[in-house]
């Protein structure tokens, strides 16, 4: 190790953690990332691994108060809050429809499109021309929706607002794209600029590759608490088989943050948002582009292991067990849409989207805290927002300007 460089600790080994770990050791720091799981062990491995370069659409919209009592009634609906853990998960659903006010959606929107519009270039920037280009596919991502349904007014305004290409697909022009799709699928839209990745853990797992390579560390450690040891002294991190100290930390550990930051004073509102998938080892169709079907809220993508359906939200703990049936109903979304689908044995998967009211991460410095910074909160993008938010952190840390403004970002927002 060169002692002459500065040292930092990144908690998390996801691709938010990973990315802010390899811009750091880029730009002159030496590296030690912290995570009991292996890297791409969280969200990061079974992600629908759509890079949505040009999304710029949160999650909350005008009009979600009067869907809650559906949401409620429907336990096989795509977004689901399990009726007894409505209470504990009621003041961050109330901010979730404040931020659904057309006003506040619309700065979500900017900022969101400030983020992902570099993702493209940030996953370049970290893999070089040949892994990029076995790793990601930038074909564009096609939205459909079954029985005539559309994009919503505010998503095309939005769409509009930032320049973004979206070219609507008729019936004949879908089934060229996907011959074997259900004939009452007659309306999809394509996004020219976006992509995906063949295979999410692949992808985050060659992260850290790239960062052991050029001498960074990656240690199967979980920490228990952050002690701050006062100014220059920095931090005293309490690990589950030992202890270690830095100057600088980076909590990039997504739907688990609050466990380390609550001890801290550090309230941020973050709900994981757990979502499935069901990944079909053998299918006898490939999709050429990904699609997401608005309507049923799950991706299908084709990944180098097989055809993945991914989606879904469940409002409930991070330590509830999975509701595998939530997952298999993928399967029966995914037959409507192409009813001549074989797919072997599926297997299912539950991930933590790490999720914020406003759809927006959390990047950057903790106010009177130095040396603590934070980046996480990627709810459905981390996959697009994860790298450019990387490279945000890293400036932030180093005192560089900023590539994007950070504000929006900032803990304080809430
Ligand atoms: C079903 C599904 C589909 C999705 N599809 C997409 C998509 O198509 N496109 C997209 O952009 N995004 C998608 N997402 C979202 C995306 O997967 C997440 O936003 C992203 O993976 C979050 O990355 P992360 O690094 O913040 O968290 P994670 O990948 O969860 O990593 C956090 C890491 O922190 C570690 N950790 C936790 N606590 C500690 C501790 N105390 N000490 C040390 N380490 C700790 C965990 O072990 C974990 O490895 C999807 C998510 C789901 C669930």
């Amino acid at each position: 190790m060169d002692t002459t460089r500065p040292t930092t600790i990144v908690l998390g080994a996801g691709v938010v953690g990973l990315s802010t770990a390899l811009y750091l050791q880029r730009s002159g720091h030496n590296v030690t990332v912290v995570d009991p799981l292996p890297p791409a062990g969280g969200a990061s491995y079974g992600n629908s691994g759509l890079i949505s370069s040009d999304t710029a659409v949160p999650i909350a919209l005008p009009g979600m108060l009067g869907k809650v009592p559906k949401w409620l009634a429907d336990p096989m609906g795509p977004l689901v809050v399990r009726p007894s853990y409505f209470p504990r998960a009621l003041p961050w659903l109330l901010r979730w429809i404040a931020a659904s006010r057309m006003e506040r959606v619309l700065k979500i929107s900017d900022a969101m499109r400030a983020l992902h519009k570099e993702s493209l270039k940030c996953w370049r920037e970290m893999l070089g021309p040949e892994l990029f280009a076995d790793l990601i596919l930038p074909v564009g991502q096609i939205r459909l929706w079954e029985g005539g349904g559309a994009e919503s007014t505010i998503e095309m305004a939005i769409a509009e607002r930032h320049g973004i290409r979206a070219e609507p697909l008729d019936a004949d022009a879908l089934r060229q794209i996907y011959p074997d799709i259900a004939p009452g699928i007659t309306r999809g839209l394509l996004i020219p600029g976006n992509a995906y990745t063949v295979s999410p853990q692949r992808l985050v797992r060659t992260l850290g590759e790239l960062l052991v390579a050029a001498g960074g560390e990656i240690v199967a450690e979980r920490t228990q608490k952050i002690i701050p040891r006062g100014g220059a002294a920095g931090f005293l991190l309490m690990n589950n088989i030992t202890n270690r100290t830095a100057q600088r930390v980076v909590v990039a550990t997504g739907a688990w943050t609050r466990e380390l930051l609550d001890p801290l004073g550090i309230r941020v509102p973050l709900q994981t948002e757990r979502g499935y998938h069901a990944m079909m080892p053998s299918p006898n169709i490939t999709l050429k582009i990904p699609m997401s079907i608005k309507n049923r809220g799950f991706g299908l993508t084709s990944m180098e292991d097989g055809l993945r359906a991914g989606g879904t939200v469940e409002i409930d703990s991070l330590h509830a067990a999975p509701n595998e049936k939530r997952a298999m109903i993928l399967m029966e979304h995914v037959k409507r849409v192409f009813p001549t689908l074989q797919t072997g044995e599926p297997r299912y998967w539950m991930g933590h989207r790490p999720s914020t009211p406003d759809s927006l991460p959390v990047l950057g410095v903790v106010p009177n805290q130095p040396g603590l910074f934070l980046a996480f909160g990627h709810g459905h993008f981390g996959m697009t927002g994860g790298p450019p938010s990387g490279r945000l952190v890293a400036q932030l840390i180093n005192g560089a300007t900023p590539a994007i403004d950070p504000a929006p970002y900032s803990c304080t927002r809430f």
